[in-house]
């Protein structure tokens, strides 16, 4: 496993009468390839725990692991780890800052040491991923949409092919389509690249269709850790730290109820539309296709 995360507590100006506890003796471990969704209400400590992961907040107590070695330990090189753990920032358009688009892009592998044509060609290549042909290379990054904006944000971690990327609240502040399109984007580079994505939201909503596992934090401490369904069943629990489970996850909850016999372990629209064929007899050939026609 490649990142490991033990006992790691996070106090905010400590020893003076504005400390805060933002993360409490937090430990796990990202399984390599995983798709891991970290959810939590505002303020409960999602953005200073994944800024430890590459570094760039330093522990109160606790440690990070990458490859089994202390990031924290005297003479660990990390700028390296941050080529490696790449972080998206929430709201990333606002660091954008070279001339041109592919300039901003080819900031990190330059960064990292790799020539001119070699961070010109990685650059190109995250750029295409993420949808910004040839016609974006020479633009501005002052000039483009807020949504394009953010792609090009992500395209400059992107390139720095990195084994592990971390995206804090990619989806905020954009449209329903935006939001879509953003998620699945994600959703396509674990898959076609393998890479391990740790992916922080506050809506269960975002998460719950491509996440294999999800982490939930409540007032800095990881309440939870365990596959989306079983996170789920714990109704009260989300509640009270001021998240809900899935309103399709509400529905099959309230179908129960109502005295149908439908499995409530379900979280997307389309588990809901294969269950929801089962009552009524319907025989659903394709699942997939036809829950996407009935959105
Ligand atoms: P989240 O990302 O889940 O919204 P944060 O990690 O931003 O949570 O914040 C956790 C807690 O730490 C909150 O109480 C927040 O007010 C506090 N906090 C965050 N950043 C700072 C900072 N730079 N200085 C002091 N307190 C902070
Ligand atoms: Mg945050």
């Amino acid at each position: 496993m490649s990142l490991e995360v033990k006992n790691l507590t996070h106090i905010y100006n400590k020893g003076t009468v504005m400390e805060s506890y933002a993360v409490k003796n937090v430990s796990f471990t990202l399984e390599d390839g995983s798709f891991v969704g970290l959810i939590g209400h505002t303020g409960s400590g999602k953005s200073t725990l994944i800024q430890h992961l590459n570094g760039l907040e330093t522990p109160t107590e606790g440690t990070v692991l990458f490859h089994g070695e202390d990031i924290f330990k005297p003479g660990y090189d990390l700028r390296r780890l941050r080529g490696k753990v790449g972080l998206v920032f929430q709201y990333p358009e606002y660091q954008l800052f070279e001339e041109t688009v592919l300039k901003d892009v080819m900031y990190g592998p330059i960064n990292m040491g790799l020539s001119e044509k070699e961070a010109g060609d990685r650059a190109k290549e995250a750029l295409a991923r993420i949808g910004l042909g040839e016609q974006y290379w020479e633009r501005s990054p002052f000039e483009l949409s807020g949504g394009e904006k953010r792609r090009a944000a992500i395209a400059g971690i992107l390139a720095m092919e990195p084994e592990v990327l971390i995206l804090d609240e990619p989806a905020a502040g954009l449209d329903p389509g935006g939001r879509r399109r953003m998620l699945d984007m994600i959703g396509s580079l674990h898959r076609e690249k393998h890479m391990t994505v740790l992916l922080v939201s506050h809506s269960m909503e975002d998460v719950a269709e491509y996440a294999d596992k999800l982490m939930v934090m409540d007032k800095g401490e990881l309440i939870f850790y365990a596959e989306p369904r079983e996170v789920f069943r714990h109704v009260r629990e989300l509640e009270n730290c001021g998240l809900s489970i899935p309103e399709i996850t509400y529905l099959a909850h309230d179908l129960k109820d109502a005295g149908f016999d439908i499995d409530t372990d379900i979280s997307t629209v389309n588990e809901a539309f294969a269950e929801i064929c089962k009552i009524f007899g319907i025989k659903s050939e394709n699942e997939e296709d036809q829950a996407d026609n009935c959105i």
